[in-house]
């Protein structure tokens, strides 16, 4: 048995693909302290591991309005990643194994400094040169990237660092990558942009499937066989109700069940016509439902995506921001879906291409190919088996090196 710290930031899209693995290491008789925000405590504790509480950051990084918190963006992430490190280094838990999400920059710092291995959770697609992926990324946000790295308190926040523990930040603008001994990416090699040119320290692991104890709490089965649609934007970028409006005169007369989740922050009760087809809930077991899609209109998440095709569903995409652009690509080039820009969304345009998608078998088809190499990837049980295989490698390697010392000082 050993102890494993997970941190981690940001929302569901980091936090959900963790889950399984979290329950799987648990199973295997390890021990987990997962460090993440309040919202989280429910999920991370079913799991069996320990919760520990960091002040998530309120809103306009993490893409809500509706924030309480009335602090600058920069100061709550300096905060927070503050709390993050004097609880690793001022706690009396000592760890053997330190795993980050990828957006926390400075976890392999972290394990260069306590001297213990590192793993990289990458719940995007996996980037280096070849990908290009941020490219186009930081054309759109360079500037408040830029602003980022020039304010006060991330300048403080830098210094504070690296005097108080000798961590060296990284520059955000290269820090997008990989920076664990081993780096857990939740797709296949396949769907993976440039796949074959990443190193052995990738694991595609593919979608972390596992049961969410989430259960449906509507019907979808349909005695007459109706197609069934299933619209989400996701749980950050999903305020746009002009969006949903869309969506209501595009499938009122369609002959088909359509389930619409709309994230927490909609209110419901702002749409006055809910044709009698749709089930529109805050959130839904996305999972559960799309055992039973026959089309995902998604914002192009990477797990929505991950998890649509895994269950082999075509898409149709919308992306909204950050890497979803790069993740509706990809489905296109692989011919497993329609992207359509979310400037140009129209009734009309929605409905075209759902009925082209079900005209069009070769959509289901592709989508089935980039399916089984998802399953066949492995999932949280092959991230397991990799990472107590690097605990154990890095076991032997500190036992050769003890060796060598001995014989040294003898
Ligand atoms: N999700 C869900 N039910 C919903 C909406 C989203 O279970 O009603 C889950 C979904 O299965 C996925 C995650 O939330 O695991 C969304 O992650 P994604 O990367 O697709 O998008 P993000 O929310 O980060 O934009």
């Amino acid at each position: 048995m050993s102890k494993i710290l997970f941190i981690n930031m940001f929302g569901n899209g980091h936090v959900n693909p963790t889950i399984g693995l979290v329950k799987e290491l648990m199973n295997r008789g390890e021990q987990v302290t997962y460090i993440a925000g309040e919202e989280f405590r429910e999920k991370i504790e079913k799991t069996g591991a320990k919760f520990k509480i960091h002040t998530s950051l309120s809103s306009s990084i993490n893409g809500h309005s509706n924030s309480k918190n009335s602090k600058p963006p920069m100061e709550e992430l300096k905060e927070m990643i503050e709390e993050i490190i004097e609880y690793i280094f001022n706690s009396i838990e000592k760890f053997d194994c330190i795993f980050y999400d990828s957006a926390f920059i400075i976890g392999s710092e972290v394990g260069r400094i306590l001297k213990i291995p590192t793993i990289c959770s990458i719940t995007t697609f996996a980037t280096n040169e070849k990908t290009n992926i941020f490219s186009s990324l930081f054309k759109q946000f360079g500037p408040i990237i830029q602003q980022i790295v020039n304010s006060p308190e991330y300048i403080t926040l830098v210094e504070n660092l690296q005097e108080k523990y000798d961590i060296k930040f990284p520059s955000i603008f290269t820090a997008v990558s990989g920076t664990g001994m081993i780096n857990i990416v939740y797709t296949s090699k396949h769907f993976q942009l440039c796949g074959e040119s990443f190193d052995e320290s990738y694991k595609f692991i593919g979608p972390s499937i596992s049961d969410r104890k989430e259960k449906l709490n509507f019907s979808l089965e349909t005695n007459d066989k109706k197609k069934v649609i299933y619209i989400s934007l996701g749980t950050v970028f999903n305020g746009s109700i002009e969006f949903y409006e869309n969506c209501f005169n595009a499938f009122a007369d369609m002959d088909a069940k359509i389930i619409m989740s709309v994230g927490k922050d909609t209110d419901i009760n702002t749409f006055r016509n809910i044709p009698s087809n749709f089930i529109v809930r805050n959130y839904v077991p996305q999972l559960e439902v799309l055992k039973h899609t026959d089309v995902f209109i998604t914002h192009g998440g990477m797990n929505s995506t991950n998890e649509g095709l895994y269950y082999d569903v075509p898409l149709i995409l919308i992306p909204q921001s950050v890497d979803q652009p790069a993740v509706a690509n990809r489905v296109s080039e692989l011919a497993a879906g329609i992207v359509i820009e979310k400037d140009k969304v129209t009734p009309e345009i929605l409905r075209q291409s759902v009925v082209k998608i079900f005209s069009d078998n070769n959509f289901r088809i592709n989508s089935e190919k980039i399916g089984k190499s998802l399953r066949e990837a492995g999932g949280y049980k092959k991230a397991v088996d990799e990472i107590l295989n690097l605990k154990h490698c890095k076991y032997a390697i500190d036992e050769e090196v003890a060796l060598d010392q001995t014989v040294v000082t003898k």
